[in-house]
């Protein structure tokens, strides 16, 4: 098969969040830049689909926010918990410092689109679908570009940086020898989608009732549920059988029992293998990883989208410049990771906090009938919902555009 050879400034593996934003950013910066996708489009269900306001307030920046927010989305404005029978809220969004006070829910696949769309007003953006990155170029010590699957054969491109934004099973950080510490997450997740009537609850709401946790988001036309597991118990559940799996999800949200037979079969439950991880260092010499391939997040939260736009931010500001000029050295590598490193390592430790105290003790079965103090003070003193809020929506190290073109 034919091969065909590239030369770009800039190289992005895997057209997520990460990538995407990316690729926009640089574009619109003047460098030029080619996303490759091993996808033929963004079209993928249950991805994450929740835009948090801090995203949202780069999209202001951008100036792409009326223009976003024309399409069709869901605002959650708080969150809340029901712990046995208490329902409480756990986080208000309205008094954020942000444009938008609320957590947009959009549909991955619609957000990506859209920045696809964006970025082909620049004339350096590239965007090749159906392109698998499969091998790092290396030369003399230094990654030099990489290689691609493409329908119409073999892609070589040569790049002054690569970065990988080929999410959490990333194969460029495998093969650049980058070594994973691996934080430990003792849960799955099984996703699944049962329609919503106009009669039930309006909240996003997580519920912690009799050794098991479920959290629905309000999708306007239907709920999407995530069915938190202990690790590894899909084979149990299974084995348990579908009726038994049903009745579980209806115990715990009993309007939902009128509808469960839409689940028909197990290939309307998806299981997302919980991985809470980070790289030691994001970088080699011309490479640099972001998003999930630098740190994979625990989905409950839903800050993954959001980490990866912010890395995406900080990557623009620090290289855009020295991408223009040439090649980024290793030392403008590193401060990529010196400034996302502490959002970065901050959340995943709030993660594995919540993960123990509350949600491996919930699973256990363990957890005692008295909510715990977080929750009973937030009870009675409301204003420290905006805490979580602020965590949540807005992050430890909120990033912001640092180029305007003139
Ligand atoms: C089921 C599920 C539910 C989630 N829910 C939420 C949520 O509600 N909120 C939230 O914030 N986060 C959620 N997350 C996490 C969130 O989706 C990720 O943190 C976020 O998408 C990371 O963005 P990314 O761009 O780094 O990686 P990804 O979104 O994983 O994107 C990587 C892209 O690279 C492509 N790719 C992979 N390998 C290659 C290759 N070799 N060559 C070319 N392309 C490649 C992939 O097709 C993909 O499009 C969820 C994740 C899952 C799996």
């Amino acid at each position: 098969m034919a091969e065909e050879r590239i030369e770009v400034a800039c190289c992005i593996a895997g057209g997520g969040p990460a990538g995407m934003m990316l690729g926009l950013l640089l574009a619109r910066a003047g460098v030029e830049v080619l996303v490759l996708e091993k996808h033929g489009d963004f079209l993928r269900d249950f991805r994450g689909d929740t835009i948090h306001p801090s995203t949202l307030e780069v999209m202001h920046e951008l100036g792409l926010l009326d223009a976003f927010l024309k399409l069709p989305h869901d605002e959650v404005t708080t969150l809340s918990g029901q712990v046995g029978a208490e329902i409480l809220q756990i986080a208000d969004f309205r008094h954020l410092p942000t444009r938008c006070k609320f957590v947009a829910l959009m549909p991955q696949w619609d957000f990506l689109n859209f920045l696809a769309g964006a970025a082909k007003a620049y004339r350096g953006f590239h965007l090749r679908l159906r392109a698998e990155a499969c091998a790092l170029i290396e030369v003399g010590g230094r990654i030099a570009g990489l290689r691609a699957e493409t329908p119409e054969g073999m892609l070589e491109i040569r790049a002054g940086l690569v970065v990988a934004a080929d999410g959490r099973h990333s194969v460029l950080r495998a093969q650049a020898g980058l070594e994973v510490m691996d934080l430990g997450a003792p849960m799955d997740v099984l996703w699944l989608r049962l329609s919503r009537r106009t009669s039930d609850p309006q909240q996003t709401l997580g519920r912690f009732v009799g050794g098991r946790i479920l959290v629905m988001l309000n999708r306007g036309s239907y709920w999407q549920c995530a069915f938190v597991i202990p690790k590894g118990g899909i084979e149990a559940i299974r084995a348990a059988g579908l009726p038994a799996f049903r009745e579980a999800i209806a115990g715990l949200a009993p309007y939902l029992d009128d509808r469960i037979g839409e689940l028909a079969s197990w290939d309307d439950v998806k299981l997302l293998t919980v991985a809470v991880d980070r790289l030691r260092r994001w970088h080699r010499p011309g490479l640099l990883c972001i998003g999930d391939a630098a740190h994979a997040m625990w989905p409950i939260g839903g800050v993954g989208i959001n980490l990866a736009i912010q890395d995406a931010v900080a990557t623009a500001n620090l290289l855009g410049p020295s991408l223009l000029q040439g090649t980024p050295g290793d030392h403008a590598l590193a401060a990529v990771q010196r400034r996302r490193i502490f959002p970065t390592a901050m959340t995943q430790r709030l993660q594995v906090l919540v993960q123990n105290r509350v949600i491996r003790r919930v699973l256990a079965g363990a957890a005692s009938a008295r909510l715990p103090l977080p929750l009973r003070l937030m009870r009675r003193f409301p204003v420290l919902t905006r805490l979580p809020a602020r965590l949540v929506g807005i992050g430890f190290r909120p990033e912001h555009i640092g180029y305007h073109p003139p």
